[in-house]
């Protein structure tokens, strides 16, 4: 069978392979501890799974709008306009099977062949492949560990180029944890109005913060950056929702219709009872995003010391999100082989900075327990003491 010429280039998504090989190593009864996954350990809160029950008990079983359930884009807008200061409606929204595909169906409405999409280095492993599967060139910004990872005004208006067609903004950020300040913003913006290209704020660990961090959506700057400016999201981070499947995106309407063709002819509506769980979740108390961002902060506090104590490693002290980017250069081993041995030496696993872009570095993820983060760090150190 031959293969899509496509395809040769895309790489597999490392971060679900190596999060499900250690869930298949933990059901065979070997203790392994993961800081692999992006996934946050708590159970779904009780009164999203009791919406969707209901929705299930009355018959919200069939097909729906492919754009998502009306009432559900209304309360994403309502969302975007009162938390993040962004005036759009619910034709401006699109309800979409996780955060993954609206990014996905994103690039393929929007980017043609040639079409460059700036994306800074250390990245999500996702983006590079969205964007050459829709046929573009994903152009790899290498940002400075002194500045958070984050990318420059300067570093983007140098990478700018006639092609250029999209800017991916990701604050907070994972792999690195970092979060873009407003003066970092407003730089940007600057140059992207400037320039006339287009950027999409990747905003789904939003309320993932600590210490005095504040998040702030790069389109509510000025009505130029705005009309520039599209906002993609989900329920999955913010409200333990991963396997649900429920994302969306906002942007000008006619990027909407272009998406809602797509979707039509792709995924269909997202799961039409699941809706009712994020309506839930989006019109009911958030106290259960603060509880859980509580015991984030917790775990952050534990993994931090954790790796600071440990020698010829280190990482900085991320603002956002629930990573740890650690730099391994002082071991001697690139990053792949670093989590390799550390998963057959101490069972303990992570993923490879290689897939984000940066190969000396390591991603530990603490969305798990206290006690497992514990432990972790005493078998890192038998690890680290041992090369
Ligand atoms: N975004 C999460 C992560 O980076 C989930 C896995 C994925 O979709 O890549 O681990």
């Amino acid at each position: 069978m031959k293969i899509a010429t496509r395809m040769s280039s895309i790489a597999p998504s490392l971060t679900l392979a190596i999060s499900a090989q250690a869930k298949a190593m933990k059901a065979k009864g070997i203790d392994v501890i993961s800081f692999s996954a992006g996934e946050p350990d708590f159970d779904t809160p009780i009164h999203i799974k009791e919406a969707a029950k209901l929705a299930l008990d009355t018959g919200k079983t069939k097909y729906g709008p492919s754009a998502g359930e009306p009432k559900l884009r209304e309360a994403i807008a309502l969302k975007l306009r009162t938390h993040n200061n962004l005036n759009y409606q619910a034709e401006n929204v699109i309800v979409t099977n996780g955060g993954k595909y609206s990014l996905f169906n994103l690039m393929l409405a929007l980017i043609e062949t040639g079409d460059e999409v700036i994306i800074p280095v250390p990245y999500w492993l996702s983006y590079p492949e969205m964007v050459k599967i829709a046929g573009g060139t994903p152009v790899c910004v290498t940002t400075q560990a002194s500045n958070g990872y984050k990318i420059t005004a300067k570093e983007l208006e140098k990478a700018i180029t006639n092609n250029t067609k999209l800017l991916i903004l990701n604050s907070p950020s994972n792999p690195t944890g970092s979060v873009y300040h407003p003066d970092e913003l407003q730089a940007l913006a600057k140059v992207i109005i400037e320039k006339d290209i287009l950027v999409v704020a990747d905003e789904i660990y939003e309320y993932i913060l600590y210490d005095n961090a504040q998040h702030l959506s790069i389109g509510s700057l000025s009505p130029e950056i705005f009309q520039r400016s599209i906002v993609s999201n989900g329920f999955a981070k913010s409200y333990s929702m991963t396997g649900w499947r429920i994302g969306y995106l906002a942007g000008n309407v006619e990027l909407i219709k272009a998406m809602t063709k797509i979707q039509g002819h792709s995924t269909s509506n997202v799961c039409t009872f699941a809706q009712y769980g994020a309506m839930a979740a989006l019109e009911s108390s958030q106290d259960c995003v603060k509880e859980m961002l509580e015991a984030f902060k917790e775990r952050r506090k534990i993994m931090l010391e954790g790796i600071t104590s440990i020698s010829n490693i280190s990482c900085a002290k991320p603002e956002g999100a629930f990573y740890l980017f650690v730099d391994i250069s002082k071991t001697g081993l690139k990053s792949i082989e670093f989590c390799e041995k550390l998963l057959q030496d101490q069972q303990v696993a992570a993923i490879p900075g290689k897939a984000f872009g940066a190969d000396d570095c390591v991603r530990f993820s603490y969305a798990t327990d206290n006690q497992s983060i514990i432990r972790g760090m005493e078998r890192l150190e038998s690890f680290i003491n041992s090369l």
